[in-house]
């Protein structure tokens, strides 16, 4: 599929609902999820034999990014029912990311909570991802992050920054403070020491 009928469909989402912010619901906007998705396809790790888990997956936008490009399947897993929409061609799993086996992966896709609002609320993101079956992981988190690579280590992944973007912070989550409402956030890309 070409990037810029991918940016076409993605638009028609319904938009993530972005309501609770124990959840920390920072939406990936469309247009630096084809980047991502564009740069997954340049590395050669999706392709019509790979198979996609998206956790914390909002209303689908990676995961379904990812089907559209032509993934072999596509799980979205995702605690809040609100995000759930039929969308033909991937399986959603309505629960904690923690409910997910781990299996029948090849590749896991996340932007997941950043921990900012409750503490290490990504750390059951991040361990569920490195003990799972998956040949490669891609996940979004704050640029400003130091924990990741560490962490991913100690579990026996290497990862690298691959993409950098800027990132709207939705309303709910700034009113109280004098944030401009933008953050720095980078794709980091791990496979298996
Ligand atoms: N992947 C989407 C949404 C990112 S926001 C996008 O990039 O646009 C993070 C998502 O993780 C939210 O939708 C939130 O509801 C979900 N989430 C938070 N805690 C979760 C948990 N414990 N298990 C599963 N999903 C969770």
């Amino acid at each position: 599929m070409r990037l810029r009928h991918l940016a076409m469909e993605l638009s028609k989402l319904p938009p993530h609902p972005q309501h609770d912010v124990t959840l920390e619901q920072y939406a990936t906007e469309g247009d630096f999820a084809v980047r991502w998705i564009a740069e997954i396809i340049t590395r050669g790790d999706l392709d019509d034999t790979t198979r996609v888990v998206d956790l914390g997956a909002g209303n689908g936008i990676l995961g379904i990014g990812c089907h559209l490009a032509g993934s072999a399947s596509t799980l979205l897993v995702e605690v809040d029912h609100n995000c759930q929409h039929v969308y033909e061609g991937v399986d959603w799993l309505i629960g904690d990311v923690q409910g997910w086996t781990g299996e029948n992966v090849d590749l896991v896709i996340m932007n997941p909570p950043w921990g900012a609002q409750t503490r290490k609320a990504d750390r059951p993101f991040l361990e569920t991802a490195f003990n799972s079956a998956a040949k490669v992981i891609y996940l979004l988190h704050s640029s400003h992050s130091t924990h990741l690579v560490p962490l991913a280590e100690s579990m026996n992944w290497v990862g690298e920054v691959v993409l950098r973007g800027i990132f709207r912070i939705p309303a709910i989550y700034t009113h109280h403070e004098s944030q401009n409402g933008e953050t720095e956030v980078s794709v980091w890309r791990f496979e298996r020491r």
